[in-house]
């Protein structure tokens, strides 16, 4: 397991320069290392045939110098650029895909390996779409110009059909395992951004949602759930309430900006918990805020507000030493079936002030 850490630690070493996709540089040191094995067994697979076809490695040089080549392209992904090192592999991959043809022939099914070139490089960079294009061109001649050739010259040394038939079947394995790893990589890639995506909208749209200091509806939003609410159910009886908090501009004065903060939280909080299951409440402005509860007559809204009154009656704000006591006024106003939300929300305003003027600490209905 250890040993399994260390090496992908080393396959995901940083590209040796800045400003280089680490994803590539992982995906071609992936390539590399499924080559190196691809390459072994194509060694002792034409390694055996020539010794027992007359005891010598004659041909088996192509592994040798195939497996010498991936490993140095390995070792240059350390030390290379990437676009550099990609461009050799290319190259190194053409240049064995041409030796081999021409020594083997085009049955052997190495050819395939172009497909995978192919897959890669559209991959691994994203701008220059025309050099993209221009390379599967390129690809397209370059295969169709061996195959001519073949066509015309008999392969410098013929297999037998069951050694093609074996070297087919592994280079169909090999490269169809190197595709499956340069479209998983990506897949998994696109995959993630997506969710990445996915999730930072949400956060946009809480963000423009909510009010940052309390975390409640911000004035927008909470507009926006009345309206449809109204137009959706037109019969549905409705209370809305506007709250202010007392004198909080003393409190701000006494015990700082950062006390008022806390206050604002605090009492958020405790206002969204009452409401909960009951309504919704949004931060209407500086110190203020709307509530809305569906299905609930006036009476019942003014019930449960006395109710909040009274609990922070009990349990004031605590402040460093301080114990301040917080209170709040509100104005309720009940659906009269006729009159719109912009309506509704200014009569509860005015007898929020009514409430201000006869002492604070109180709910006007
Ligand atoms: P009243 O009982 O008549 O409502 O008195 P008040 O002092 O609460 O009313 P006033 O409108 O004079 O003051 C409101 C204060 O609320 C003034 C403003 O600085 C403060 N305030 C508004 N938003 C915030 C905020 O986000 N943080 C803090 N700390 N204070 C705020
Ligand atoms: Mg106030
Ligand atoms: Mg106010």
């Amino acid at each position: 397991m250890r040993v399994w850490n260390r090496i992908w630690a080393k396959i995901n070493q940083q590209p040796p320069f800045d400003n280089e996709s680490q994803r590539t540089v992982v995906l071609l040191r992936c390539v590399y290392l499924v080559l190196v094995v691809y390459y072994i067994v194509f060694f002792f697979v034409l390694g055996s045939y020539c010794w027992m076809y007359d005891r010598s490695f004659r041909i088996s040089w192509v592994a040798i110098i195939s497996e010498v080549s991936t490993l140095a392209l390995l070792w240059l992904s350390y030390r290379q650029r990437i676009s550099t090192n990609l461009k050799l592999y290319v190259a190194a991959e053409l240049l064995w895909l041409a030796g081999f043809v021409y020594l083997f022939g085009w049955d052997c099914g190495a050819q395939q390996i172009m497909f995978v070139l192919l897959v890669l490089v559209y991959f691994s960079f994203y701008d220059a779409l025309l050099q993209k294009a221009a390379f599967t061109i390129l690809l397209f001649l370059f295969r169709f110009a061996l195959f001519s050739y073949t066509k015309w010259h008999d392969p410098f040394s013929r297999l037998p059909d069951m050694l093609s038939l074996v070297l087919q079947v592994w280079s169909s394995m090999s490269f169809f395992t190197l595709m499956g790893i340069i479209c998983g990589f990506f897949s998994s890639n696109i995959e993630s951004a997506d969710k990445k995506l996915v999730l930072y909208n949400q956060r946009l749209r809480e963000q423009a949602s909510t009010d940052p200091l309390t975390g409640l509806w911000n004035r927008r939003t909470m507009r926006i759930y009345l309206n449809s609410n109204m137009e959706q159910n037109p019969k549905m009886a409705f209370s809305v309430c506007m709250g202010d908090i007392d004198l909080f501009k003393r409190v701000n004065d006494t015990y700082g900006h950062d006390c008022g903060d806390a206050v604002l939280k605090w009492l958020s909080e405790r206002m969204k918990n009452k409401v909960e299951g009951k309504g919704q409440i949004c931060r209407w402005g500086g110190e203020e805020f709307l509530m809305y509860f569906p299905e609930q007559n006036g009476d019942e809204v003014q019930q449960l507000l006395m109710e909040f009154l009274l609990d922070l009656d009990r349990t004031p704000f605590r402040w460093k030493e301080e114990t301040i006591h917080i209170s709040m006024t509100f104005g309720v106003e009940e659906y009269d079936f006729r009159s719109d939300a912009d309506a509704l929300i200014k009569g509860a305003d005015e007898k929020l002030y009514i409430g201000k003027e006869r002492g604070r600490d109180q709910v006007v209905f």
